[in-house]
């Protein structure tokens, strides 16, 4: 079994198989493009099933794949069947932007991938293509009713808040999940790596058209005037109808759930709170091949390396156990330590969200 230096449990993978990506939120990337991966430094097929199967032989049971975005990895399905054949691995799920899941779903439902989170920032099909920079709304809109009605277990909606979500929006996604068993995460948008938020912008790598939102341009209003976005979600379930809080844990992920009377699904918060991630139970590895501890956290153990220098599994496995020691205790503790230098908490990711994987 792996555990951290607070007894907690680590038997959840974030496997961020590219740092490619069909889309380009301008929370996400800069419009002017990021430095992507070069090939030689990806880990393979083969390297991603001998890290996976080394961390299950350590503890870990469940997978979640990521990105970038992963279903634009060519061979994704055959990857993720082999990983589903690793001992030990009892859970699947992915996390995608759904604009190819259509294509994918059937497959992915035999394999059977448990669990899909699908990212959905608005239901408006212009403001969606602003955010996105290009994408269509609609093969998103059908990806999420194709895997609710195919049988996938679990459904979620991640819907990051920007400054373009509003009143529409927050009733639109509400009613989905009243006739819906699906579930809807507001989350708080983090400040991404680099100065001041702007990741630095190197290659340009864009579709083209739409690209004038930058990250400022949606982060929601300054929380010290009037209702703060978390506060303004509330007050529209609220005219919506009555809610309660769902006490059953859903998931291993840090969100809060709601729930209207008679509602098939639920609809959770995940926001930037200084002692989030407490009870966290993962880790992940990042698609050039290194551990990471927390998506806060600049501490990365170098499983690629190991693998291509031919060190043996016993070996990785003792410096891994001993790595997953460093694990920060919280959000908190994790951004304290990567601005050290600096007075106040600033929860700032300390790399790119297409490579790490959200
Ligand atoms: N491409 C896939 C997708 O869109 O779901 C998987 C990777 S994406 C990086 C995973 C999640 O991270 C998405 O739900 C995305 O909205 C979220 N994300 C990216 N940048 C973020 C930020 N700055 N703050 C909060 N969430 C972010």
């Amino acid at each position: 079994m792996l555990t951290d230096s607070f007894n907690r449990k680590i038997d959840y993978l974030r496997l961020s198989v590219t740092d490619r990506c069909n889309l380009r939120c301008a929370y996400c990337m800069p419009s002017g493009g990021i430095r992507l991966i070069e090939r030689k430094e990806m880990l393979s097929f083969e390297e991603i099933l001998k890290a996976a199967g080394i961390l299950s032989e350590m503890g870990i049971r469940k997978i979640r794949i990521t990105g970038g975005e992963p279903l634009v990895r060519e061979g994704i399905i055959d990857l993720i069947k082999q990983i589903k054949k690793i001992e030990n691995i009892t859970d699947i799920s992915i996390t995608t932007n759904g604009i190819l899941l259509n294509k994918y779903l059937d497959e992915l439902h035999k394999i059977p991938v448990r669990s899909i989170n699908i990212s959905l920032d608005t239901l408006d099909r212009q403001k969606y293509k602003k955010i996105t920079r290009g994408g269509e709304i609609n093969r998103v809109l059908d990806a999420i009713s194709n895997s609710i009605n195919i049988g996938i277990e679990s459904v979620k909606v991640n819907v990051v808040i920007t400054s373009l979500l509003d009143e529409e929006d927050i009733k639109g996604f509400a009613a989905m999940t009243l006739d819906k068993p699906v579930h809807i995460r507001f989350i708080e948008m983090m400040q991404p790596a680099g100065n001041d938020g702007i990741p630095e912008a190197v290659e340009c790598s864009i579709i083209g058209g739409i690209d004038s939102l930058e990250f400022n341009d949606l982060r929601p209003g300054n929380p010290g005037h009037g209702l703060n976005p978390v506060d303004t979600i509330f007050s529209v379930m609220k005219k919506i109808g009555e809610y309660h809080a769902v006490n059953d844990k859903m998931g291993n992920g840090p969100a809060l759930y709601y729930k209207f009377k008679q509602s098939r699904g639920s609809i959770g918060f995940i926001i930037n709170d200084k002692n989030l991630c407490s009870y966290c139970n993962r880790i992940r590895l990042t698609p050039y091949g290194t551990v990471k501890l927390c998506l806060f956290s600049d501490k990365e153990y170098d499983i690629k390396k190991k693998m291509r220098d031919n060190r043996c599994a016993a070996d990785i496995k003792a410096e891994i156990a001993e790595f997953v020691k460093a694990k920060p205790q919280n959000r908190e503790e994790s951004c304290r330590y990567v601005n050290k230098e600096k007075a106040s908490i600033n929860f700032q990711l300390k790399d790119f969200m297409n490579r790490i994987g959200g």
